[in-house]
């Protein structure tokens, strides 16, 4: 019979949603009368820019003449697109990539996750904790977490994230071979600035280590020493790679369009400790399990960048932002402590009197209606905190901060 993957096969099931789910139902059917608010969701809510709509449609009509048709598009992506990036999120801030660096693709969730088919199945791995869980989902169904226990994995090095060390990770006490971090932050909605970044390229610059920068947040920031690019680092062009996605940024979570960067001074050993590009790596993976991202899709994408959809999209993530602002601000005046929420779409608080995440999604649940993510779906140091995101409307926002004030 067929052997199948077993580290797949090992992975403990997503009980976060599916938990929230079954709470929130059993609460619902003993209260038909209760209607709830949701501050749990990662999703954006608001419509797309018309900019973007307009060329979207126009990139349709094109592709229904038979003078202006489009078939496969280019494995890596357009010309057009992949300028429009470069332009606007690298050299508008003095970092210089070369479009046979910039990789388009369908999610930021794919390439964080495909990355790791790069590494060898020995090399370790280091995670901020609580994380995204793809990274670690992704190395453990290739074998590279080694066993689960106790909500954690034995091969992996967790870097925890919490109030005690004012959500700035410490370096890797071990060597590791790679290091995922997302600033800003999901779940936490921290970040880090130049000067708390800089060591992490250093410390891979130093052990040969390799970063996977995840930025999917970058548009949210508003501190001016929180760099939107890992790149915005000395050195970093040598030892990292960065995710990016036009999911949150402009509300393509439904359209699919993200790229990643993989600089072509980035380099492995193979077996004989011959020097590898990464880049040519990922080409060759991309070329060969990819076949591009749809011509209407990049267009719309390409529209983001354009005058109008710049104001556009900038006027949805201050609205998110404003909601950001407000749970931040409601939540401290009534004595929580809270964190993020000013570059990033996520609060992340402390649960009242320690409590566990879970006893508090109950409590807000039952008295407040509200439903939130329990920091423990996240990673052994969630526990004891509570996200709560922007996405939902200023309205639904205010009337679930009332009822969780009024707690
Ligand atoms: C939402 C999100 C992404 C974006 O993923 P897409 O596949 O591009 O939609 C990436 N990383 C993190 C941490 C996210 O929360």
């Amino acid at each position: 019979m067929l052997k199948i993957n077993t580290p797949m096969s090992k992975l403990p099931g997503s009980y976060l949603f599916a938990d929230i789910a079954k709470r929130v139902n059993e609460f619902s059917a003993k209260n038909p009368d209760k209607k709830l608010i949701r501050l749990g969701i990662g999703d954006v809510t608001q419509p797309l820019a018309p900019a973007v709509v307009n060329a979207m449609t126009k990139a349709v009509q094109e592709m229904g003449n038979k003078n202006t048709f489009h078939g496969y598009p280019p494995a890596f992506g357009y010309d057009f697109l992949i300028n429009a990036i470069i332009a606007n999120d690298y050299k508008s801030r003095g970092v210089d990539i070369s479009p046979d660096e910039v990789f388009v693709s369908d999610g930021a969730k794919s390439d964080s996750g495909n990355i790791q088919e790069l590494f060898s199945s020995e090399e370790r791995i280091a995670v901020t904790d609580p994380v995204y869980p793809v990274y670690v989902d992704s190395n453990a169904m290739a074998g590279r977490a080694g066993v689960y226990s106790n909500g954690m994995w034995g091969q992996l090095c967790y870097l925890p994230v919490t109030a005690e060390n004012d959500f700035v990770p410490e370096l890797p006490d071990r060597h590791v071979d790679v290091i995922y971090l997302c600033y800003p932050n999901n779940p936490t909605g921290t970040t880090l600035t130049n000067d708390q970044l800089k060591p992490f390229v250093d410390y891979a610059i130093k052990h040969g280590s390799l970063i996977i920068y995840d930025a999917a947040y970058k548009a949210f920031i508003n501190t001016p020493n929180v760099p939107r690019s890992i790149y915005e680092i000395e050195g970093a062009k040598s030892c990292a790679i960065e995710c990016c996605s036009f999911s949150k940024t402009a509300g393509f979570t439904g359209v699919r369009c993200a790229y990643t960067i993989v600089p072509k001074e980035v380099f492995g050993v193979d077996d004989n400790i011959k020097k590898v590009s990464l880049r040519d790596l990922w080409a060759r993976r991309q070329s060969t399990k990819f076949n591009g991202v749809s011509y209407i899709v990049q267009r719309g994408a390409e529209a983001v960048f354009s005058p109008d959809g710049k104001k556009q999209c900038q006027t949805t993530i201050n609205y998110y932002m404003k909601n950001a602002t407000l749970i931040r601000e409601e939540l401290k005046k009534a004595g929580y402590t809270v964190f993020g929420g000013v570059d990033a779409p996520y609060v992340w608080l402390k649960t009242p009197n320690n409590i566990s995440g879970w006893d508090f999604f109950d409590l807000l649940l039952k008295k407040a209606q509200v439903v939130g993510t329990p920091g423990e779906g996240f990673g052994p140091s969630g526990a004891g905190y509570f996200r709560l995101t922007a996405f939902n409307t200023y309205e639904a926002t205010q009337e679930a901060l009332a009822k969780i004030l009024a707690i």
